[in-house]
């Protein structure tokens, strides 16, 4: 898979939170996510499903579970 297409967005909300400051876990959730398996990222699936506003700056990609509990919140009854 090619690189993300919400990556810009990213840039400008998670990867320039408290994140920023440990390179060594940025760089690791760009391999991991990122660069080659989006598809897998909790941040993708909730852009998807909610929208830009719908994705807290600080929610990382590995946080499946929260992101099912966050659509599940969000979705009309
Ligand atoms: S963190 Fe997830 S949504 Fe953001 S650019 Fe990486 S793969 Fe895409």
């Amino acid at each position: 898979m090619a690189q993300c297409t919400f990556l810009d967005r990213c840039r400008n909300s998670f990867f320039s939170s408290e994140l920023a400051e440990d390179r060594i876990m940025t760089n690791i959730i760009k391999s991991d996510f990122c660069m080659h398996a989006a598809q897998s990222c909790a941040r993708l699936k909730l852009y998807k499903k909610l929208g830009e506003t719908g994705v807290p700056s600080d929610f990382y990609p590995y946080q499946r579970e929260d992101a099912n509990k966050l659509i599940d919140k969000n979705s009309p009854t």
